[in-house]
């Protein structure tokens, strides 16, 4: 393991990381309290001894912690193995145990979401409604107010920050409609957790969710926020942890780091904040003036999460050749749905926005890591890439 790390760290030079939404390097802080928690923190949180009482601190004090930071209670944060079983979890609870039958969502939803709604709709016989997005990726919301008036008791399922071209859903908005009616909304905030002062019930969710490596945490786990009143019953059946809401021992460790790493977000946001927004400005100042032919997918220039800009680029070079070319130059980004499945299938998010399938496209998500330098890199090696695929005629 230690010649493992060894050689990670010393054959390669440095990388240009610039695939945050897909998950974030550790801070040296947040491996240090997991570090130490893996160490001295060995009991069952479920175990009634010293050694368990330990763990059940650990877990306790770091709920107390998530909560204050997206100021809800202790008691409606539950933790989880990640944003995919968090939106599994609420989505199947929303259908099974609240016996709601129909959901609004968006065709550019994630897929955690998209398939699990499809398996409610083959197994559960749920409906499924689509709301009308706008060429620029943003939700119809006079469609949705629509669809909330057909269907008052449906849930509405829309992610807070579209994880491919940043997108933000106006969700103060959204909540409005969903409390003129009974409607439930459910957001996958997993983008967003850590990135703005989150306000949940100023928001007027109903559930949110979270995923640590996507804030500088460990990988493996996350949470789900759920509105006080409102009661799941466990994705999985086994023992009674998490007050009865998802089965399982929990992993204290894990859970260790997501609170330290939430906390540092937090504390650090302002400063992040600024970093990371005047690096997406240079790289698109940057983009527009050395790279005309590159378009922006998405609203890039208006309400989009300020770590991610999808660029979409000239039908002459495909999106594999692009990728190894970058990564040949030590610089990692992804496109269409890589993130979530390592393969090169096109996006359904620019399918669904009608993009030109011929154009590949990349996905640059910024992190506080990040330097101008690498950003005035990257443009260079992505110039020299299209001029050396440049048609013989042009
Ligand atoms: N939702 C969104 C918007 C995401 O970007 C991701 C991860 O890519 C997930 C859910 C899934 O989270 P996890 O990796 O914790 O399962």
């Amino acid at each position: 393991m230690r010649i493992l790390a060894l050689n990670l760290c010393t054959m390669k030079p440095p990388l240009i990381y610039f695939d945050n939404a897909a998950s974030t390097p550790m801070p040296g802080e947040v491996v240090e309290v997991m570090q130490a928690c893996m160490m001295e923190v060995y009991g069952n949180p479920s175990s009634l001894h010293e050694a368990g009482r330990r763990a059940r601190v650990a877990l306790e004090q770091s709920r107390r912690s998530v909560a204050k930071c997206l100021q809800v209670e202790p008691s409606q944060v539950f933790f989880t193995s990640g944003g995919t079983e968090a939106n599994n979890a609420i989505l199947w609870a929303c259908c099974k145990d609240l016996d709601r039958k129909h959901f609004i969502t968006s065709p550019l939803e994630h897929p955690s979401v998209l398939n699990t709604l499809e398996s409610l709709a083959r197994h559960m016989d749920a409906r499924v409604h689509f709301v009308d997005v706008e060429p620029d990726g943003h939700i119809d919301l006079a469609h949705l107010s629509e669809l909330a008036e057909q269907y008052p008791r449906a849930v509405v399922s829309l992610m807070h920050a579209n994880n491919e071209i940043g997108n933000l859903l106006p969700v103060k908005a959204v909540s409005g409609i969903c409390r003129e009616r009974e409607l439930l909304f459910h957001s996958d905030t997993v983008q967003t957790i850590g990135k703005f002062n989150f306000r949940f019930r100023e928001i007027g969710l109903d559930f949110a969710v979270g995923s640590a490596h996507k804030f500088h945490g460990p990988k493996g786990v996350g949470f789900m926020v759920v509105r006080e009143g409102l009661s799941l019953k466990p994705f999985v059946s086994g023992g009674g942890q998490e007050r009865n809401m998802r089965a399982g021992t929990e992993n204290v460790y894990g859970v260790v780091g997501l609170a330290r790493a939430l906390q540092w977000m937090q504390d650090s946001m302002e400063a992040n904040t600024f970093w990371i927004k005047n690096l997406r400005d240079l790289l698109i100042k940057s983009v527009r003036e050395e790279l005309p032919e590159v378009a922006f997918n998405g609203d890039a220039l208006g309400s989009c999460l300020y770590t991610i800009v999808n660029l979409s680029l000239p039908p002459r070079i495909d999106a594999a050749t692009l990728l190894v070319r970058l990564d040949m130059e030590g610089i990692c980004v992804s496109s269409g749905s890589a993130c979530s499945s390592g393969s090169l299938a096109g996006s359904h998010v620019l399918t669904a926005l009608g993009g030109d399938p011929q154009r590949p496209s990349l996905r640059i998500s910024l992190g506080k890591n990040n330097t101008s330098e690498e950003v005035l890199r990257f443009v260079a090696v992505l110039k020299e890439i299209l001029a050396v695929t440049r048609p013989p005629s042009a």
